[in-house]
């Protein structure tokens, strides 16, 4: 390794952050790799040791109004059968989930409409009454600031919303003209104004991302401060506008995870199910490169194909408890430990 390798990633260690020009300089070679990991693992212990947390995910719906071009549950996707969990398949998914050590559970949905304030605050009371010692975190994109209040009132606390790109001309080139990346900013700040602990993100190696792009990215989790980053690599799926572009790597999403670490030693970082899917060793990866969250699948077993954000997903064939002990014999084959408290951030 040469020095000047150790000398960035010690700089990122203690200011966490670079100028622009040693960003692109980590993120464009595999030579500061070793040092990077090695840095992000020992931050990552030293804020929570050999810690994974569980989230236990239930897909509940994936009808979706809009037409983001790399998503395989997009709107107009005909290929596609839709589903719709109703609310006591939804509190079967967490008895099961609390059964299996859950405290977390994450509600994940495309943008259905059925689901209003009224319908989906009534889920969050009863899941709220029923489990009151867990986190509901919620990922159903983007709503109205009183929208979002009225789902804290009824009991959740945590939200998903990646910003899927801070560049404005990346953001536009993969969204539909009826979604913005002010709007996504702007839903990120209200959740966070409203006291949701917010969790924000990006796609590896979407259609046209540059390094550039990666950067402003960064840059603008730093403006955010998030408790939560999600990152997993892009990949392509067929019923998709976007199905001619290659899948991004496993070797960059690792680089950022470890890079993120790095700049926010405090945060919920996930190993992810897209990391897993590009490789088989990609979550344990992503463990080792500084992630201290898996997600395991908590939706029906019969729905689960039918949430294909992206092809090949793994995890959909298995049953709850069998995705939960394969995810646990994995963080401890990767050297780290599960944990079912509720792992709120601590900054
Ligand atoms: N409707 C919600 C949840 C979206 S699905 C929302 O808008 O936040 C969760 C995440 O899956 C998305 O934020 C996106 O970053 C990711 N995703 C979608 N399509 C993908 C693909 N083809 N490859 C990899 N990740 C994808």
């Amino acid at each position: 390794m040469t020095e000047s390798a150790k000398d960035l990633v010690t700089k990122l260690y203690e200011t966490r952050d670079l100028i622009d020009e040693e960003f692109r300089t980590l993120l464009e070679t595999d030579e500061y790799d070793e040092e990077l990991f090695k840095k992000a693992d020992q931050v990552r212990r030293e804020h929570y040791g050999d810690k994974v947390y569980l989230r236990g995910l239930i897909e509940f719906t994936n009808y979706c109004r809009n037409n983001c071009s790399y998503c395989g549950i997009r709107k107009s996707n005909q290929n596609l059968e839709r589903y719709r969990l109703s609310k006591e398949q939804i509190l079967n998914c967490c008895r099961e989930g609390y059964e299996l050590g859950y405290r977390t559970f994450v509600l994940q949905g495309g943008e259905d409409i059925y689901y209003k304030d009224k319908i989906l605050c009534d889920i969050i009371s009863d899941i709220h009454k029923e489990f009151p010692d867990c986190a509901i975190t919620l990922s159903v994109g983007e709503r109205s600031r009183e929208s979002y209040q009225a789902l804290f009132d009824a009991g959740a606390r945590r939200y998903l919303l990646r910003h899927e790109a801070a560049d404005d001309n990346l953001y536009r080139r993969l969204h539909p003209g009826t979604m913005s990346l002010e709007n996504r900013k702007k839903c990120l700040f209200d959740l966070k104004e409203i006291g949701y602990q917010v969790g924000a993100g990006f796609m590896v190696g979407a259609p046209y991302q540059t390094t550039e792009n990666l950067i402003a990215d960064l840059r603008f989790l730093q403006e955010l401060s998030p408790d939560m980053i999600g990152i997993g690599p892009y990949i392509k799926h067929k019923d998709t506008p976007m199905k001619w572009f290659k899948n991004g790597s496993m070797e960059l999403t690792l680089r950022l995870v470890a890079i993120l670490r790095l700049m926010f030693p405090y945060a919920l970082l996930p190993s992810t199910t897209a990391l897993g899917t590009i490789d088989p060793k990609g979550r344990e990866l992503g463990l080792q490169a500084g992630a201290n969250v898996v997600m395991p699948n908590l939706s029906p077993v019969d729905v689960r194909d039918k949430y294909a954000l992206y092809e090949n997903k793994i995890c959909t064939g298995e049953e709850s408890a069998q995705c939960r002990n394969c995810l646990e014999m994995r963080v401890l084959a990767a050297g780290y430990e599960v944990v079912t408290d509720r792992g709120d951030v601590k900054r």
